[in-house]
């Protein structure tokens, strides 16, 4: 039984995030998406509103093997209390992989036995991220086919057309 986590802040998750979410299925027989809360991104969603929402879509589309939590202190610390073998992350560009280098060697050094796994989106989704999507939602642009339709829609509850 091999266990993936796939941390993130996920505000709101988008379809790049279940890009990565379904190709990290097809690898693994168990994927638990790990929501933080990053209090240093001021979120625009609850940590438990993001939750739900990725809840709701692991429901919709069915997906067997993929659970949701909300989780704050050291990642590798939950991948070792769930026996998973693996963080998942999404790589875009270049820009992601400073960063990226940076947080998967440091978990290295914390956990030598817990691999990170980069998986590459869709190139339809390598310019897509979280806060491109609340600020077209905040400037009333188009963002419907960026993110599901449950989010769409709580979305738009926050941020009516004009
Ligand atoms: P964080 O705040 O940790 O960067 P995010 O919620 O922004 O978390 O993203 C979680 C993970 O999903 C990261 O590995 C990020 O690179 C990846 N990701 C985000 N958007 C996309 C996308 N459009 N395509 C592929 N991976 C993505």
């Amino acid at each position: 039984m091999k266990t993936a986590l796939y941390p993130g802040t996920f505000d709101p998750i988008t379809n790049g995030h279940l890009d990565i979410l379904e190709r990290a299925l097809d690898l693994f027989d168990k994927v638990i998406v790990t929501v933080a809360n990053n209090s240093s991104k001021s979120p625009l969603f609850s940590g438990d509103e993001r939750v739900a929402l990725i809840q709701e879509i692991i429901e919709d589309r069915k997906y067997a093997n993929a659970s949701v939590v909300r989780f704050d202190g050291l990642l590798v610390n939950f991948a070792r209390n769930n026996q998973a073998i693996a963080l998942i992350r999404g790589l875009r560009a270049i820009s992601d992989f400073e960063y990226e280098f940076q947080m998967a060697l440091m978990n290295r050094n914390q956990a030598p036995e817990i691999a990170t796994v980069f998986l590459m989106p869709h190139e339809r989704y390598t310019y897509l991220n979280s806060s491109i999507v609340r600020e077209l939602a905040r400037l009333d642009g188009d963002y419907r086919e960026f993110v599901p339709p449950s989010v769409y829609k709580r979305m738009k509850s926050l941020y009516p057309t004009k």
